[in-house]
């Protein structure tokens, strides 16, 4: 399995449960070398291989060299969790400028779908791959639209639910399933990137089951999209919010 973005957060728990499951975990992160460190020994633990490659999602030869690095020492790739992804300040759309949205943008959507690229042109059947499952990490966000908040990165994220869509129409016949995982308010550090660490407490009584979600538990829904168990289904976005 490949893991963007892998160092913390629902990346870190997912290469961890799918260490637990079986899986040896390449994943990428972009400068908490420490933290990578210590998602290899996780790995370790569970009697799996693991391999931690620096990587900005910004960057298309980045991504295509942490795939060379990922088949150069696993051989195949079955598996790619596309779960990088960033917000900026929370700030209304009338202030936003260029600079912010090319950043946003330039991670969350170009730099999915060059990864996406990079593992149809790894898994296809039709160009003599084993075939394979994408899951791409979207956000409640794009259905509720951050008002207020970050519209730019909910906007990225509705970008997201359409290329996984449409990706899956594509690939459906070349041994490639490709679904989405839609987290709601998980307790993790990209809220500190908003500008607000305790958000997640703060926005939870809106939330059906009135609490945040833990990164275990998306991770959870990424590794039955990964598995067999969900062989019927691609093209899916599964909404994993405590009922928001
Ligand atoms: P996080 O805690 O901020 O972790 C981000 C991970 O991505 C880290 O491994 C980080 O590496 C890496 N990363 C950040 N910017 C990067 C870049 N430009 N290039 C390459 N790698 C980069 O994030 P998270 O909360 O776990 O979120 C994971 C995914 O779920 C994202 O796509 C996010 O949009 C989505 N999501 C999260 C929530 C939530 O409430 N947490 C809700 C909905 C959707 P370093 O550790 O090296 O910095």
């Amino acid at each position: 399995m490949l893991v963007t973005g892998g160092s913390r957060g629902i990346g870190a728990a997912t290469a961890q449960l799918a260490a637990e499951n079986g899986y040896d975990v390449c994943f990428s992160y972009r400068s908490r070398k420490q933290d990578a460190k210590a998602v290899c020994r996780a790995i370790e633990a569970a009697g799996q291989r693991a391999l931690a490659v620096q990587a900005d999602f910004s960057s298309a030869a980045d991504i295509a060299t942490l795939w060379n690095k990922a088949v150069s020492t696993f051989g195949t790739i079955n598996v790619l969790v596309n779960n990088v992804g960033v917000l900026e300040q929370q700030k209304h759309l009338v202030d936003y400028d260029v600079i912010r949205l090319r950043r946003i943008f330039n991670v969350n959507v170009v730099g999915t779908i060059i990864s996406c690229r990079e593992a149809v042109r790894h898994m296809s059947t039709r160009d003599g791959g084993a075939g394979g499952v994408i899951v791409n990490l979207s956000s409640v966000a794009a259905r509720l639209g951050a008002s207020g908040e970050y519209v730019d990165y909910a906007a990225s994220k509705a970008a997201v639910d359409v290329l996984t869509k449409g990706l899956a129409g594509e690939v459906a016949e070349q041994g490639i399933r490709v679904n989405a995982v839609r987290p709601g308010s998980i307790y993790t550090d990209i809220h500190a990137d908003g500008g607000e660490p305790a958000r997640v407490d703060r926005v939870k009584n809106g939330i059906p089951m009135k609490r945040g979600g833990q990164p275990e538990e998306i991770a959870a829904a990424i590794l039955w999209l990964a598995s067999d168990a969900s062989s019927y289904v691609t093209g899916s976005i599964l909404d994993v919010t405590g009922g928001l």
